[in-house]
């Protein structure tokens, strides 16, 4: 293939760019499935372009009386797409050393000729008419004569390797099919007007001739100029019609709605840029499926199909347009609606507008009454008689000598037993440097304050407590100007290293991790709100927490600004379980005996304890059960004395003994949370409204994703059975 050291080197610099061979691997799957479109730039030589009537001709002499429209151009797209078949083809034809043979019917266009027959005859359309295909002939024969058709269609349309003095000219090149490209028109998505007061009206068109724009457009990954964009108007009710949305008078008189329409096959992406939906739903899947910034996605497209013209560029902007323009669509058709926000938004507005009409408070919608056989378990009774066993022993930890009894007994008539994970890990956006202040920041580029903070202290030293005024172009007065020039000097420093992740939350500490004397952060306690820090950069919200079911389905997700304190995680599971009948029976947190505690203190355990325990991880409980009786007593994840048959359950190993297992798999959540860090580097530089849509459109993403997984498996597993 022409176009390949191009494409390789696309692909070897995409590789370099994720620097992860399973991700690296799947965007080699996913480039399976895109064409080629840079070969159009390489060496081609322009589609035959023939007298019509001489083509005809040939048709009606050559082929059946009533072959169809279709089977013409089969056989035609046929021929002009295999030029490199006809070249050997070609050669074939002619003996030229000692000891080749001249074929007319050569093996090469036979087995073009072949599927050709197939694919039509199947359709019932058959190439020549009876008369020429006498009755005592073998389907080969007939083959080999359609063969021959091929081969002087070839040499009609000039795809010979031959000149007129018979003279072999070498391999043909590729032809192009840019001459006979359609012509694209972007037209309102609706034929009649929609608005429920009116008629099914017919819409005219509203653009003026000389008004149409003329834009670029990206359809099934390849790029078509000078397209034509056309909109119509309802005059009953002053809505316009476009391709990707309609715009209507707002209830506010003289406002309008923008309403963005999930059916849209076209979306505007830049001013003079649309796309269609197979673009923009590349654009979503590479963000979830390689943490693609939309810098990498914009460096991936440029490379692979616009790199040498600059028709087909894309810039990151663009791409961050598609994403949002994709996701909206996503987010809204699982709400069943069109969103609607005021016309005329800025793209950060939109992420931030519908986020709050599609984001519901962090739920993912499409985890809504989940249940599968590995986030819930049937209901096993505790019986009486296994209880004397020391109550603090685990599985998977104290194996020693405790005999497994019978397996519990399932109780159908109860409903099922179920669990859900709480983890947190450590991410977030920049917000108000001023202490205990977790608003947006007024100027995201540079800034540390918000709009009140900047306000108040924007004009004065950021040194913490320092109130004289900062020298223009710094952020520190003229007493401080050593402090800030030793910041900027570490900054430079810092950069040069690149970043550092945390693997673990760094500045956590718990009883049942090694001490560690840093002077951490005290968790549910009002700080004094003076200025006590420097503030020459802002602060950052501390983490992202995920509740999530065994089986990986996300059920809902929240920032914490501060700290991953319980009364945090209570407010949280508060927010997501408001009514009894949702709770799920186990929540398994890492700090659970903390988060008991302080449900026990603030009084609402008298509810939870009703319908919930709080179960640590086994990490966790190893380390703390021996110092800490109320996590010892309550929060042990998986009992061996048999006191929760739901926890724990009969496993049979290979050498058929039973042993004990873990009823619940707990692993989901690290495996979300490792595949959530991916998108850090992403996130952190983003404005809250950017990184809230961004974040959950994922996760929902996600969700729909391992759902979709899950009915795969059940659906082979079924089969198997
Ligand atoms: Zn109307
Ligand atoms: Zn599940
Ligand atoms: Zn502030
Ligand atoms: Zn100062
Ligand atoms: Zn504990």
């Amino acid at each position: 293939m022409t176009g390949s050291p191009v494409f390789l080197c696309a692909i070897y610099r995409l590789i370099s760019m994720v620097q992860n061979f399973h991700a690296a691997l799947g965007i080699l799957v996913l480039l399976l499935f895109l064409p080629l479109v840079s070969a159009s730039q390489v060496n081609e030589r322009a589609f035959p372009d023939i007298p019509f009537k001489e083509f005809s001709y040939f048709i009606e002499k050559n082929f059946s009386s009533s072959i169809s429209l279709t089977s013409v151009l089969v056989i035609l797209f046929s021929v002009t797409e295999n030029a490199q078949l006809l070249s050997l083809h070609g050669r074939q034809q002619k003996k030229k050393f000692q000891g080749e043979r001249s074929t007319s019917a050569t093996s090469w266009i036979r087995a073009l000729a072949r599927p050709i027959r197939r694919r039509l005859e199947k359709g019932g359309d058959y190439l020549l008419d009876q008369d020429d295909v006498p009755t005592n002939q073998d389907d080969e024969q007939i083959t080999v004569a359609v063969a021959m058709k091929l081969d002087q269609l070839a040499k009609i349309l000039d795809l010979h390797p031959y000149n007129n003095a018979g003279n072999f000219t070498g391999k043909l090149k590729p032809i192009s099919h840019k001459d006979i490209q359609p012509v694209h028109v972007i037209c309102p998505d609706a034929v009649t007007c929609e608005t429920m007061a009116c008629k099914p009206r017919s819409l005219p068109m509203s653009t003026k001739i000389r008004d149409i724009p003329l834009v670029t457009l990206i359809k099934g990954f390849a790029v078509y100029d000078n397209v034509q964009v056309l909109a119509g108007y309802c005059d009953m009710c002053k809505t316009t019609y476009y391709a990707d949305h309609e715009r209507t008078p707002s209830s506010q008189s003289g406002q309008f709605d923008k309403v963005y329409l999930n059916s849209a096959q076209y979306l505007k992406i830049g001013h003079s840029l649309w796309v269609d939906r197979e673009f923009t739903s590349a654009v979503m899947s590479g963000v979830y499926h390689f943490h693609a910034s939309t810098a990498a996605y914009t460096a991936f497209w440029n490379n692979v199909f616009a790199s040498e013209s600059s028709s087909g560029k894309v810039s990151h902007r663009q791409i961050w347009q598609a994403f949002v323009q994709e996701s909206v669509r996503f987010m809204a058709s699982m709400s069943g609606i069109n969103l609607t926000l005021p016309d005329n938004l800025r793209i950060d507005e939109v992420t931030k507008e519908a986020y709050y009409v599609l984001g519901e408070g962090g739920l993912i919608r499409a985890a809504n009454g989940h249940a599968c056989e590995e986030c819930t378990q049937k209901y096993r009774r505790a019986s009486n008689q296994e209880v004397d066993h020391d109550q603090s022993a685990t599985v998977g930890m104290d194996e020693a000598n405790v005999l497994i009894g019978e397996d519990h007994d399932v109780e159908e008539s109860t409903a099922p037993v179920k669990m859900v994970v709480v983890d947190g890990i450590v991410m977030g956006h920049s917000i108000c440097a001023y202490p205990q202040c977790t608003s947006e920041l007024a100027n995201a580029r540079g800034g540390v304050y918000c709009a009140l903070h900047e306000n108040m202290f924007g004009a004065m030293c950021h040194v913490a407590n320092c109130i004289n005024v900062k020298v223009e172009g710094t952020l520190a007065c003229q007493i401080h100007q050593g402090k800030w020039n030793r910041y900027l000097k570490n900054r430079r420093q810092r950069n040069l290293n690149g970043f550092k992740r945390a693997v673990r939350r760094s500045d956590d500490s718990w009883p049942w991790m090694e001490a560690n004397q840093q002077n951490t952060q005290p968790h549910d306690e009002d700080t004094d709100t003076r200025r006590d820090r420097d503030a020459f950069v802002p602060s950052r919200i501390y983490c992202v927490e995920t509740i999530c079911a065994p089986c990986g389905v996300v059920v809902a997700w929240a920032k914490f600004a501060k700290a991953e304190s319980p009364t945090n995680i209570l407010q949280f599971l508060d927010h997501v379980y408001p009514v009894d009948e949702s709770r799920p029976d186990y929540i398994c947190i890492d700090k659970a005996c903390l988060v008991l505690r302080s449900s026990i203190a603030n009084g609402s355990w008298q509810r939870w304890s009703q319908t919930s325990r709080f179960i640590v991880d086994s990490y966790h409980y190893t380390n703390h059960r021996a110092t800490d009786v109320l996590c010892r007593t309550w929060c042990n994840p998986a009992p061996l004395n048999g006191v929760a048959p739901n926890l724990v359950i009969r496993g049979t190993n290979n050498d058929g003994d039973p042993y004990q297992k873990h009823a619940f798999n707990t692993q989901a959540c690290e495996q979300l949370n490792a595949w959530l860090g991916g998108f850090e580097s992403i996130l952190k530089r983003m404005t809250p409204g950017n990184f809230n849509w961004l974040l959950h459109t994922m996760l929902c993403y996600h969700t729909v994703h391992v759902l979709k997984r899950q009915k795969h498996t059940q659906n082979s597993a079924h089969m198997y059975n």
